[in-house]
């Protein structure tokens, strides 16, 4: 594969080494990044471009966020991993901040954000045999069509996308799937009392960004106290600032019975994620019966801490909100600039994306190929919709400049 930018033989055989000798999971950008700051990532010819994917909303807070990257490295220097088998002088104190800054009982630390998917469905599950007094092995998990909640062999089992699933399986049963933003339809499941849970990305990030209406999501929580069934909000992606709130469940004042964070929570420098809950869910779990050798590592907390700190210090769910509006009007504007191209645009916060109209030559793909030219880094997803997903640490004057990007790179198509 050619190199967008030039032919620099760096970035071709960076290229070449991933292909030869890594799996074919993934289908990147040509782009060969090397350095990134805030808002800004270079690649291996020094190239500058702004980063509108934000690695999924791993990097929040911006690349190598220096408070981070410092709590990363001085933690690293000292102790980095015991293992649960004994106690840390970190884990603690982690806990008690991180329950303090979403008002819950207890955390459970791990690592991806599949994995903290996992733990909130095996947790469920417990609550389900040992609380609501389900039959053993009868406990259901009701879903929503088209979600992303990562690629295990369970969680791929609630997918409904044929990439995900296709020769993987058998799947794992006990799981029901019910359409998004269709309050009849959970209405619906819930009526069956072996429901565990109803498990929902408050925004379905990988779907495209699609926003549910305004009161689904107060709705969906009140279905489920009704019927006793616990609300699992996956925020790993919709979370941590980047819809204009610190959680997308704020938005409708919602608070799950069990939320789970992954990406934003350590400012893309570390693997970490958590499952939040109160103490008739979590102590359902007792010691051997679920863990991870790293959750909850030293250097998890550390960074933890800080990649909280700095989004709560430089109210970055603050700029997502204000400079969130900002973008989508004038996302809006393009789309009636450019409405032969230009399908539909939608968002919240600073979690936006744009649906192009598929005709030859003009597919997602090829609009991002264009604006990597143009110096913005964006990714497809689905072949039509490009996410615009900035780092929440972006002025004002860094997102007109973007928008003009965009807008120079639409008038190509
Ligand atoms: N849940 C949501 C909503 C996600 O967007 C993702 C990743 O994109 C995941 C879970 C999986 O996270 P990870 O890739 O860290 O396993």
């Amino acid at each position: 594969m050619e190199t967008l930018m030039n032919n620099n033989t760096t970035a071709q055989q960076a290229m070449d080494l991933e292909s030869k000798y890594g799996a074919h999971n993934y289908h990147p950008l040509p782009v060969v990044l090397q350095r990134g700051e805030g808002v800004y990532l270079w690649d291996v010819d020094g190239k500058q471009y702004f980063d509108f994917l934000s690695a999924y909303s791993a990097v929040n807070q911006g690349h190598c966020h220096p408070k981070i990257v410092a709590a990363l490295v001085e933690q690293a220097s000292k102790l980095t991993l015991t293992s649960r088998a004994f106690y840390n002088d970190c884990l603690g104190e982690y806990e008690k901040f991180v329950t303090a800054y979403f008002g819950f009982d207890k955390v459970l630390p791990m690592n991806t954000g599949a994995e903290g998917v996992e733990t909130a469905l095996k947790l469920a599950r417990k609550w389900a045999y040992e609380v609501k007094g389900v039959a053993e092995n009868e406990a259901k998990i009701v879903v929503c069509r088209n979600n992303f909640h990562g690629r295990t062999i369970s969680i791929v089992s609630a997918s409904n996308d044929p990439d995900a699933k296709k020769n993987f399986g058998p799947f794992t049963p006990g799981i029901i799937s019910v359409e998004y933003n269709n309050i009849e339809a959970l209405t619906a499941a819930l009526a069956d009392k072996t429901v565990a849970a109803f498990l929902i990305e408050p925004i379905q990030g990988e779907a495209g960004v699609v926003v549910p209406d305004q009161g689904y999501l107060k709705n969906c929580f009140d279905i489920c106290k009704k019927n006793n069934v616990l609300f699992i909000a996956d925020e790993i992606q919709s979370g941590l600032g980047r819809t204009g709130k610190r959680l997308a469940c704020d938005h409708e004042n919602v608070r799950p019975d069990i939320l789970i964070l992954g990406k934003a929570l350590s400012g893309g420098t570390y693997p970490v994620s958590a499952v939040l809950a109160d103490d008739h869910i979590m102590l359902c779990i007792q010691p051997g019966q679920h863990g991870s050798t790293y959750g909850g590592n030293p250097i998890a907390c550390k960074v933890s801490i800080a990649a909280l700190s700095v989004l709560r210090d430089e109210q970055l769910s603050e700029n997502s909100e204000r400079l969130g509006k900002l973008l989508l009007a004038q996302l809006k504007n393009l789309q009636a600039q450019f409405p032969e191209l230009v399908k539909l645009v939608r968002g919240k916060g600073l979690f936006c994306a744009m649906v192009i109209t598929q005709r030859n030559g003009n597919s997602a793909w090829e609009v991002c190929l264009e604006l990597a030219k143009n110096g913005l880094l964006a990714k497809p997803t689905h072949g039509d919709i490009i996410r615009f997903a900035p780092p929440l640490v972006i002025n004002e004057k860094q997102l007109i400049e973007c928008v003009a990007i965009i807008r120079k790179t639409l008038s190509v198509f």
